[in-house]
């Protein structure tokens, strides 16, 4: 409960909790809110509502209030009659322009706060963009044919053109067909250009070039712009899976019924189609949809492919300046744009007449936000769609666990998509036992003869290749790299990891810890603990093997910006680049038809990964990152190297099927209530001092023990898989639980108990998808 100092905010005045003194009587006024404001602690706070207000404050009016010394911004939640205390401060004023919350979403807001056992005003906090006046927006240059341009085109065409002149026109043509304005940066892309030609075009008159809002605010000068719904006609006709899916999404919408629909379909199976026709149906019932992307899928592009077809969308998305947002967020609550494409957050976009939400790539572990509130914009959308009686689309090429379990159970109605929409066969994947293929070509070890031949045969027919590398490798993963033995804890049924200062290997659930054995108990091996080159290390060492092949990578260290990975996936592409080598970022989305081979450098890196999910998310990756491949005309090959080429991750992978890894993994889920069949939370303790963290988290087991329910399991403390993070070491404690209640309960008793040490920072996590 708040007390003295929450984020270095003095509490005084009517925070609710502590009992003021001297005036007794009740102030006799009637009209009193509850107002949640942007802090981490679990009440509102009360306040009176003066007399000239009583009629504009409502539950989701924004209002300033005073707080301690200083005024604060927060929200109306509640308007009751009475509070437990005195004296009690107005409300100054409404905010003019700030954001008002509907009482659907307000419903919505408090569920997740109830939900994940944080404070509503850090919910409403993460959920509305800082509210800004609007300023002038961002605009981009845009081109259209002139007259005269058209005109030139219906003129035969002049003999003995150069390639420019040639090129010129292609140009024009594209832009002419095209029909309408096109950014100018899409033009040049769709006509593998360069500005050049453009600005000829322009100097002779034949194309104008003017500055406009982005295309998400609508196509400049188009008369339906600012009228919803529009449809632009489909570059192709539906197939039958997905008029199959459309149709039953369709029924849905018109029965406006919930139903979670969980559209399973392969990379490549025209998921978005489904979509699209789905968002179509609702806008012409006249009513709005939101659409979720993983961030990292927010890109202009997808922006491009959802509002060229569907008109003016909203883009919501924590990277855009917040001016922009906020104006996103303005003509979405005015009903002016009906269609919200954004990221996390965007679970709670003010959508009046929400009629349905789509999740993308509804796996992404992106959509669990890991700092507090830590919701999951999956669970919330679901419970959104709930309440609001109207279906929730997830799509995914490889679903999670808990989803297959819930489609098992009858909550979700799963729609197959197994075939790739234009007809091209899903990759072959050819799996290169890395015991047997101790000869490598070079990168320390990583890049196995037959992979090398793969890559020059592939270079040679002018096709591009991806290759793959997860080198999260921190926690040392105990893994003999002669039989591929794996080390795992016998209560946990986690690997075990490597703590070189110890010496000794320990889980990081239970903490029970083992010596290190001497040898492989499969092998005899003695070399147990190995370390994984990264990937700077596989671009030199291509660089040698490959000389004057243009060679891209793209990880953490090479993107710094946001830009700077559009122009690396730009230059690939585009062709400039012929092999581009990277982390997960390379494995996601990306739709690059010159791509034909794939290598997964090291399918074990995530596999030895201290978390029960680890088999689970190795298949889900390959998967993803053999969806890269021959996506375009020619087929595609994945290589993927081992020291397992045994494991069902890996064998669920190669055929795409992860029904097959639910059948693996169920029992082992089971019997140790891991999810989908217990609930978990974890509490995490993190401190500057290593003692303190310790200490700080043994102290959160008194209040979780005194409740006395057995059926709640606490494991720990031990050290969290990553033992220190910036400057803090972190101890953590695991909760797990059949049913949800005793867990949330257990879980609540730890963190209303005041730490033993105030330096020591604890957090709870319901549903933790990050057990790092
Ligand atoms: P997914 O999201 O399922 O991986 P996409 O929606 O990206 O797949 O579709 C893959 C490609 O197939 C896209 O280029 C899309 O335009 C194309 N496509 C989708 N549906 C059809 C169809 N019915 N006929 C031809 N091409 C299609
Ligand atoms: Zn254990």
């Amino acid at each position: 409960m708040p007390q003295g100092s929450v984020g270095g905010i003095d509490i005084t005045g009517n925070c609710p909790n502590l009992s003021s003194t001297g005036d007794q009587g009740e102030d006799g006024v009637s009209h009193i809110a509850r107002v949640a404001l942007p802090i981490p602690v679990d009440e509102p706070f009360d306040y009176r509502i003066p007399e000239e207000l009583q009629r504009d404050v409502q539950p989701g009016t924004p209002v300033l209030v005073p707080f301690g010394p200083t005024r604060r911004y927060g929200w109306v939640v509640e308007i009751t009659d009475h509070s437990p205390h005195s004296r009690l401060r107005s409300i100054e004023g409404i905010v003019a322009d700030g954001a008002v919350i509907d009482e659907e979403l307000l419903e919505l807001l408090r569920w997740t706060a109830d939900y994940y056992l944080c404070g509503i005003g850090e919910v409403i906090e993460s959920a509305m963009p800082k509210p800004v006046r609007q300023r002038k927006l961002r605009t981009i240059r845009w081109v259209r044919p002139s007259d005269q341009g058209i005109a030139s085109l219906a003129s035969a065409e002049p003999e003995a053109v150069g390639k420019p002149a040639a090129l010129r026109r292609n140009i024009l043509q594209h832009l002419h067909l095209h029909g309408h304005p096109m950014p100018v940066r899409r033009l040049v892309a769709e006509c593998s250009a360069s500005n050049s030609p453009v600005q000829t075009l322009q100097r002779h008159g034949l194309v104008e070039i003017f500055d406009a809002l982005p295309p998400e605010f609508g196509i400049p000068g188009d008369s339906r712009a600012n009228q919803t719904p529009w449809e632009n006609p489909a570059p192709f006709e539906p197939n039958p899976q997905q008029i199959d899916a459309i149709d039953r999404i369709h029924r849905s919408v018109e029965e406006n019924n919930y139903q979670t629909f969980l559209l399973h379909g392969i990379t490549g199976s025209g998921k978005t189609e489904v979509y699209i026709r789905a968002v179509q149906k609702v806008l012409q019932l006249g009513r709005g949809a939101l659409v979720l992307l993983p961030e990292i899928a927010l890109t202009p592009q997808a922006v491009e492919r959802f509002s060229e077809r569907l008109g003016p969308v909203a883009v919501l998305h924590s990277m855009l300046p917040s001016s922009e947002r906020a104006a996103h967020y303005e003509r979405l609550r005015r009903g002016e744009v009906r269609i919200a494409l954004g990221a996390r957050s965007a679970v709670f976009a003010p959508i009046p007449d929400l009629g349905l939400i789509v999740v993308d790539e509804c796996h992404e572990s992106s959509y669990k936000q890991e700092n507090s509130p830590r919701y999951h914009a999956r669970d919330v959308a679901v419970m959104r769609a709930h309440k609001l009686n109207v279906p929730c689309v997830l799509g995914s090429a490889t679903p999670t666990m808990e989803s297959l379990e819930n489609v098992r159970r009858g909550r979700f109605e799963r729609i197959r998509l197994d075939e790739r929409a234009n007809g091209r066969p899903l990759a072959t994947i050819e799996i290169i036992d890395r015991r047997k293929e101790t000869r490598s070509a070079g990168g320390g070890g990583m890049l196995s003869r037959p992979l090398v031949d793969r890559i020059r045969d592939t270079l040679d027919r002018k096709e591009q290749v991806i290759l793959f590398l997860n080198r999260r490798g921190f926690a040392r993963n105990l893994l003999c790299p002669q039989c591929g033995h794996g080390f795992r804890c016998d209560q946990c049924d986690i690997p075990l990891t490597y703590h070189k200062s110890k010496a000794r290997s320990q889980c990081n659930y239970c903490g029970e810890h083992k010596p290190i054995p001497s040898s492989c108990p499969g092998c005899q091996f003695t070399g147990i603990q190995q370390r994984s080159p990264g990937t700077e290390r596989i671009e030199e060492a291509l660089l040698t093997l490959f000389p004057g092949v243009e060679i891209d990578r793209l990880d953490r260290d090479t993107v710094t910006s946001a830009g700077r990975m559009e122009s690396i996936l730009r230059r690939f592409r585009d062709g400039k680049t012929q092999i581009l080598i990277g982390t997960q970022m390379v494995a996601k989305g990306h739709d690059i038809p010159g791509v034909t081979l794939v290598g997964v450098l090291d399918a074990d890196i995530a596999l030895a990964l201290p978390d029960f999910r680890s088999a689970e998310r190795t298949a889900q990756l390959l998967c993803q990152v053999a969806g890269r491949a021959g996506r375009g005309d020619r087929p595609g090959r994945v290589v993927l190297q081992t020291r397992q080429p045994e494991h069902y991750a890996l064998s669920c992978a190669a055929v795409q099927d992860l029904d097959q890894l639910l059948e693996q993994e169920d029992s082992v889920r089971r019997m140790l209530k891991y999810p989908p069949h217990g609930h978990l939370a974890r509490l995490l303790c993190e401190d500057e001092d290593e003692q303190r963290a310790r200490e700080s988290a043994q102290a959160l087991l008194e209040p979780m023990k005194k409740l006395q329910l057995a059926e709640v399991q606490i494991l720990g403390p031990a050290p969290a898989p990553l033992e220190r993070l910036r400057g803090r070491y972190r101890q953590h404690i695991l909760l797990k639980c059949v049913e949800r209640m005793p867990l949330r309960e257990v879980a609540r008793a730890a963190v209303q108990q005041k730490p033993r040490w105030s330096s020591t920072r604890v957090t709870l996590d319901i549903d933790p998808q990050n057990l790092l």
